[in-house]
């Protein structure tokens, strides 16, 4: 390719998959990834799940960045952009072409609390996590489950508090998640709906009804923001919540800068909207699709949505993006270990929820992803395999 220097800003999943997505691509100039944490770039979800359990001590990438001649500047925390430079904490850094993939950091409360977003953050959770801890979750989302699950299984008393009405409110309908707050009952975990945190004390969580909960340690997970303030001032353009505008091949707004992971906004014409997306598969495919399209490649980005969730001994997947409006429809009973919901839009499936369904996952991923028409009696039934719930196109 070209001997122009790439600097990747973020040593996360998707600015690690960017790096290694343009050696493999062949690109031949410089490539250096800075990131602000002291450790190689990791994987993220197994921090709510194996390694606050204690049984996963680490979670780094297992690749040689000498052998793939990248240059790994870590402990380095960007500071600011400026055409052809970036300014960091440690000195300047010249580019000719810029990716942005600082992901995002954990939203917190005012006082003693932790968050859950670094190794650091999860080893330094899990060396509190002891029998009888009275541990107070403030959100029940996902990383909240995922931290209750952990937490229970080392003998903790798990109290999670939760605003909304519902676990996962922003997420998912109640009617789905309905089934979720029995799992929270049958693990033993304190799930209060419509709590709302007035303060965090030493010693206490007091709510706004005045209610004061005993706690030991409180750890809050309620959601993460693009982490980009050090963009300010570099006439990038960022929406209200500080993510990254970029187009539809992942360019910003300024010439010659990327962006990718949990701290883009692309424009979807699979959503029919601006989307940002804060999981994994996304994280990894933006980083690979930045790198493509520095060497050369011309493609929209938009693939299906992926996530996944394991908390209270389920595995929870969800594929696609269903919206107000779309029909519901149910495969199987809630009350069972496994089943499924199907989301419907003019026929074809807009999204599926599975919870210990694999099968259901894999084939209703493919039929998602290829817009196809579905029999909602068929597809309906536990006992037709997803695949073959195939509606007949309309004639005419
Ligand atoms: C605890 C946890 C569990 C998760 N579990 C799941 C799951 O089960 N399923 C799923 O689909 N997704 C899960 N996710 C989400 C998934 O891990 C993220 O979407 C993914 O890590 C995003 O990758 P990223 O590279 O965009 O950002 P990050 O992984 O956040 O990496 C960004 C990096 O940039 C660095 N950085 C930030 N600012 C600067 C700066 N100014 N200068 C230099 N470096 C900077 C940060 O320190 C960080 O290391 C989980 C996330 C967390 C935190």
């Amino acid at each position: 390719m070209t001997d122009q220097r790439a600097v990747i800003i973020g040593a996360g999943l998707a600015g690690a998959q960017c790096a290694i997505g343009l050696r493999e691509g062949g690109w031949t100039g410089p490539v250096t990834l800075v990131g602000a944490e002291p450790h190689r770039p990791y994987d993220r979800p197994p921090l709510s799940k194996g390694v606050l359990s204690g049984e996963i001590e680490g979670t780094e990438f297992e690749l040689d960045w000498e052998r793939l001649d990248v240059e790994l500047l870590l402990g380095r925390t960007a500071t600011g952009l400026a055409p052809g430079e970036l300014a960091t904490d440690a000195g300047p850094v010249g580019y000719d072409h810029l990716v942005i993939a600082t992901g995002a950091a954990a939203v917190t409360l005012p006082g003693a609390v932790r968050a859950l977003r670094t190794v650091d953050d999860s080893r330094a959770i899990r060396a509190e996590l002891r029998p009888g801890l009275r541990l107070v979750l403030v959100g029940a989302g996902w990383i909240g489950a995922e931290t209750a699950t952990a937490a229970k299984a080392l003998g903790c008393e798990v109290t999670v508090l939760e605003a909304a009405a519902a676990p996962l409110a922003g997420a998912l309908p109640a009617e789905l998640t309905a089934p979720m707050v029995r799992w929270y009952a049958e693990a033993g975990v304190d799930l209060r709906l419509g709590a709302r945190v007035a303060a965090v004390e030493p010693g206490a969580v007091r709510l706004a009804d005045g209610t004061e909960l005993a706690a030991d340690l409180v750890v809050v997970g309620i959601g993460a923001r693009p982490d980009t303030r050090w963009l300010a001032g570099s006439g990038l353009e960022l929406d209200r919540t500080g993510a990254v505008l970029a187009d539809d091949r992942l360019r910003t707004s300024l010439p010659g800068v990327w962006a990718a992971g949990d701290c883009v906004s692309y424009p979807s014409a699979r959503s029919g909207e601006r989307i940002t997306v804060q999981h994994w598969d996304h994280a990894l495919r933006s980083g690979r699709a930045v790198a493509a399209g520095l060497l050369g490649a011309d493609q929209p980005y938009d693939p299906v949505p992926y996530f996944w969730s394991e908390q209270f001994g389920r595995m929870v997947q969800y594929v696609g993006r269903h919206r107000d409006g779309d029909e519901l429809l149910w495969r199987g009973s809630p009350d069972q270990p496994a089943w499924t919901a199907l989301w419907l839009r003019e026929g074809a499936l807009s999204a599926v929820l599975t919870v210990g369904s694999p099968r259901d996952f894999a084939q209703g991923r493919r039929l998602v992803e290829h817009g196809t028409l579905i029999d909602p009696a068929l597809a309906a039934d536990p006992a037709v395999p997803l695949k073959t719930a195939v509606g007949a196109v309309a004639a005419g």
